[in-house]
């Protein structure tokens, strides 16, 4: 008997067009016969509540949220995963029988994207610029993961205090907030360097984070989480010093290919997925 019934998963945002996780997602489908699909799907805010009980009444498999949806869809699932707890927010749906379980895969795809360059978290020194979102799962995951010390680096006082008394009194890292006021001079003994703020996104790419780069010391591993585009002028100034350094799509394919695994059970292969994004960005 011909099955014709795809299996449905997708992501909310609002905005969400230019979304580009659909890309990789079903070319990892393509790539193993999975007759599975993935819908960019516009929620608007006030609809969230409405559109997560969509997923349960079409069985979907799982789900990516995205701006603005990542905190406001916890009170609308069945469960959440430690981890995600302690970022505050969900960026993936898994689904457990006929429950919706919370889970957050950033984090934890930039851990998997730093062993590209054969970097190990445990016992870093990391400096960490933003406190969003993004910067919240990366701190998160890097101290679980063994990480010795975070320097959280923001502009906003109250969102940088937050994330380093959250690190301190929830895990084993040890955390300071500098507030980002002038040219930061990165410690020389710094690590793991991560542009985890929006600056430098689409089609603001001029924009350079404010830090001293004659500082840059050349055993720092830079990395920068901005997707689009992929090289951007931080991590070019940062190679000008000799630097090591990490664009945003090896965390973006790695948060992939974890709730993939959560969805379908299956590896995904990330070359496929990084391959079918750079096509999508030009790269
Ligand atoms: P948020 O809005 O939650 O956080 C933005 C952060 O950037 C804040 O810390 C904010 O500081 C800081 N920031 C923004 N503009 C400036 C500025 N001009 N000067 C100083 N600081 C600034 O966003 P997210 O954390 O969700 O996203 C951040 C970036 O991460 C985006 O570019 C997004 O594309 C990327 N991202 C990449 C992923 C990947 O897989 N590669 C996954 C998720 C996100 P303040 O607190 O002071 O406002």
């Amino acid at each position: 008997m011909s099955n014709y019934k795809s299996e449905l998963v997708g992501v909310l945002g609002f905005p969400v067009a230019e979304n580009p996780t659909i890309v990789m997602q079903e070319a990892a489908f393509k790539d193993l016969g999975l007759n599975w699909r993935y819908l960019t799907v516009e929620v608007r805010p006030e609809q969230l509540a409405q559109a997560i009980r969509g997923v349960r009444a079409f069985n979907m498999q799982g789900i990516n949220l995205t701006i603005p949806h990542k905190i406001a869809v916890m009170e609308h699932l069945d469960d959440i995963a430690p981890d995600a707890a302690l970022i505050g927010a969900v960026n993936t749906v898994r689904r457990e029988g006929d429950k919706l379980i919370g889970e957050n895969t950033d984090g934890k795809g930039f851990i998997e994207s730093l062993k590209e360059a054969s970097v190990d978290p445990v016992g870093k020194t990391a400096v960490i610029l933003g406190a969003g979102g993004a910067a919240r799962a990366i701190a998160v995951e890097m101290a679980l993961a063994g990480a010795k010390n975070l320097i959280v680096v923001n502009r906003s006082q109250e969102r940088g205090m937050e994330l380093v008394d959250l690190m301190n009194s929830k895990t084993n890292a040890k955390a300071e907030f500098i507030s980002w006021n002038g040219a930061y001079r990165i410690p020389g003994e710094t690590d793991i360097l991560v542009n985890a703020t929006s600056i430098g996104l689409y089609p603001d790419t001029t924009s350079l984070p404010d830090i001293d780069y004659e500082g840059l010391s050349a055993s720092t591993l830079v990395c920068d989480v901005i997707p689009n585009p992929p090289e951007t002028i931080f991590l070019k100034e940062a190679r000008k010093r000799g630097c090591k350094t990490l664009n945003g799509l090896g965390m973006l394919v790695y948060q992939g290919t974890i709730g993939f695994k959560m969805w379908t059970g299956t590896e995904a292969s990330p070359d496929v997925m990084k391959e079918a994004l750079a096509r999508a960005f030009n790269v």
